[in-house]
């Protein structure tokens, strides 16, 4: 044999074996949950920006982690090269799709897909768990934005690109959802033709919002609010508008040398003082936290830490 193709042999054995070890390290990273610390509001984001995993790597290394950490002996299978990283990923997709918790069924599934080639893998996969189509989903990730995910047929996906590509000559980085809101736009023209023309409403619209970003921490209103003897754990829409301004929509989670969670999902108003220790609901108390983050802090503070 080549000398060059030995050499080849010993690296992926080495390979192999730094696979593992690095899934095994992500596991105390996340049982400690040091990436939150670090200002990371996810594993994802920690694998991806810190140590400059691509997605796709980051996902699988992720998903391997979490089925190593129900069974062990999976580690030793990557190391001898009867299953990879990425098939271990997909037994992880299988889990989660079939809800299944059982650890013996896991173990099951890590045996049932040593040994096996990547086309082996695949048609199993596909009869396991089909990737069906999602159902519909609307969800508010702030005031101001939301995220629209459904399943659509080729058809209408057709039309969806014509549309971008004859509406780019105009703007160029149209986005999907910019699509969406030029198709709404002439829709609502259409069915309110006899209601006052929609460019007023919408400058009306505007204004107000621009009112809301101006008042800023100083409205009566919020002084009013905050100043209630009252207490309340409400928090009005106009402080969360301007929770949300003043946070850039960003979570603050900040680490002690500056580096700032780039979280824009799942945030969460948070008090700084809690309200249960009489903090108030004054934007000087308040914070924006992604969903993480604000559970971390819920976590220090009941095990007594700052
Ligand atoms: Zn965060």
């Amino acid at each position: 044999m080549h000398d060059i193709v030995k050499k080849l042999e010993t690296l992926a054995k080495v390979e192999r074996r730094i696979s593992v070890k690095i899934l095994r390290h992500l596991m105390e990273v996340e049982r400690g949950r040091i990436h939150l610390d670090m200002g990371y509001a996810s594993l994802f984001v920690f694998l991806t920006k810190h140590l400059k995993y691509s997605d796709g790597s980051a996902y699988r290394r992720i998903e391997a982690m979490k089925i190593l950490r129900d069974v062990p002996d999976l580690g030793h299978r990557i190391t001898v090269g009867a299953i990879s990283v990425t098939v271990a990923a997909e037994i992880s997709r299988i889990v989660k799709i079939k809800n299944i918790k059982d650890v013996e069924v896991k173990k099951a599934l890590v045996e049932q897909f040593s040994h096996k080639n990547k086309r082996e893998v695949e048609k199993e996969i596909a009869r396991i768990a089909p990737r069906e189509a999602k159902p519909e989903k609307l969800r508010e990730i702030n005031p101001e934005e939301s995220t629209l995910e459904l399943t659509i047929n080729k058809e209408l996906r057709e039309k969806l690109e014509r549309l971008k590509v004859l509406l780019s000559h105009k703007n160029p980085s149209l986005k999907m959802s910019g699509v969406l809101e030029i198709i709404s736009d002439i829709a609502l023209k259409q069915l309110e033709k006899r209601t006052s023309p929609k460019s007023e409403a919408a400058s009306k619209v505007r204004s107000a919002k621009k009112e809301i970003i101006n008042s800023h921490a100083t409205s009566p209103e919020i002084a009013r609010a905050s100043n209630n003897q009252k207490r309340s754990r409400y928090i009005p829409t106009k402080t969360k508008n301007i929770i949300f301004q003043r946070a850039n929509h960003q979570c603050e989670f900040t680490t002690q040398n500056d580096k700032r969670c780039e979280a824009k999902h799942f945030l969460e108003i948070d008090h700084k003082i809690p309200y249960s220790k009489n903090g108030s609901n004054h934007p000087q108390n308040l914070q924006l936290l992604c969903r993480q983050h604000n559970q971390r802090k819920a976590e220090l503070e009941l095990a007594g830490r700052p």
